[in-house]
């Protein structure tokens, strides 16, 4: 029996480890299929606070960890694949074992969406990627293509440059999402060619087993064209990871969770922590801050139970 069981291993889930054990609550944390979150996706982060040089998001998320630990928080890779939040203590299955919890911390984030196209599919990890910090460096000289227009793409877009000989951004509308700190820095790079208004169709050459072009279309006159490019890179937004939760937390259209003020769910003792919930700011800090916001009311719930 676990007096907190944290879902993921990103910045929210980290930071709840470390609220949760330094108040002695012996947090257990369930690593999840992507271990250290969108931060272990990441190369430099500049907007962290307390680090004037900024950090990379892996080691950012590792020290975070870490410091989880010193305080007693216990880490389980692998994934919850079932839960039943009916009734306390909620109980949650992981591989053949199930594990009880008094309170639970949904961290589990969002992961990257893709364009659901078929040869997209096929040429996953054969060109086609959703992290440029993963698979950037196999194109070093060679054309790439970032589809996104929110800050994703443009971080994205702008790493790439370091390997690529160009990098072309895709976008399905004139304007831009991203913020404009990042959208001028991408547009003052060189190596940066702009695409608005399109869309791919299609990604060349399955028969080939690699990425060598693109079909792209013009939204609005459909005119289409091939585009020549070694790899195509996807920066159009997440999807929350929330299926094991569907029918027993309140989740909006998209699958977010629907916070009940705080860290509240629907469900009494399970909080909520980052993506998961959040839509809107979506940053480290902010996942951070309500890991710990998480914790607090766990521990505070607990204690109200006469824990
Ligand atoms: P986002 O802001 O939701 O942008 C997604 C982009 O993908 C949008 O431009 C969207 O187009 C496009 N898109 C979505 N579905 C598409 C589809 N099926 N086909 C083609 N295009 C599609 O996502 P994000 O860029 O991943 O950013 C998420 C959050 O993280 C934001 O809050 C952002 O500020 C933050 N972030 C911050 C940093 C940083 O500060 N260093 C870096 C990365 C991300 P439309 O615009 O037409 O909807």
């Amino acid at each position: 029996m676990r007096n907190v069981v944290i879902l993921g291993s990103g910045c929210a889930g980290n930071t709840a480890a470390i609220y949760a054990a330094r108040a002695n609550l012996e947090p257990l944390v369930v690593e999840g299929l992507e271990v250290g979150g969108q931060l272990s996706l990441t190369t430099e982060v500049e907007n962290f606070p307390g680090f004037p040089e900024g950090i990379l998001g892996p080691e950012l998320v590792e020290n975070m960890k870490k410091q989880a630990k010193r305080f007693g928080a216990e880490y389980r890779t692998g994934e919850v694949t079932k839960v039943d939040l009916s009734k306390r203590p909620f109980t949650l299955w992981m591989d053949q074992e199930t594990i009880e919890a008094q309170t639970l911390i949904v961290a589990t984030g969002a992961s990257a969406r893709w364009l659901g196209l078929d040869s997209e599919k096929k040429l996953i990890g054969h060109g086609v990627s959703s992290c440029a910090t993963c698979d950037g460096f196999f194109f070093r000289g060679k054309p790439v293509t970032v589809v996104g227009g929110g800050d994703s793409a443009m971080e994205e877009g702008t790493f790439l440059t370091k390997f690529a000989s160009e990098v072309t951004i895709v976008h399905r509308r004139d304007e831009f999402r991203a913020s404009k700190i990042m959208l001028d820095r991408a547009r003052k790079n060189e190596k940066i060619k702009w695409v608005t208004g399109a869309a791919v169709d299609e990604v060349y050459d399955v028969s080939k087993n690699e990425v060598t072009g693109l079909s792209l279309r013009d939204i609005k006159s459909g005119r289409k064209w091939d585009h020549k490019t070694d790899a195509l890179f996807l920066a159009i937004g997440h999807i929350p990871n929330t299926k094991i939760f569907q029918g027993q937390l309140e989740l909006d259209e998209q699958g977010y969770i629907i916070s009940k003020g705080g860290a509240k769910t629907n469900v009494e003792g399970v909080f909520h922590a980052g993506d998961v919930q959040d839509r809107v700011y979506r940053q480290a800090v902010t996942a951070a801050g309500m890991g710990c916001m998480a914790a607090i009311e766990a521990e505070r719930f607990l204690e109200a139970q006469g824990h």
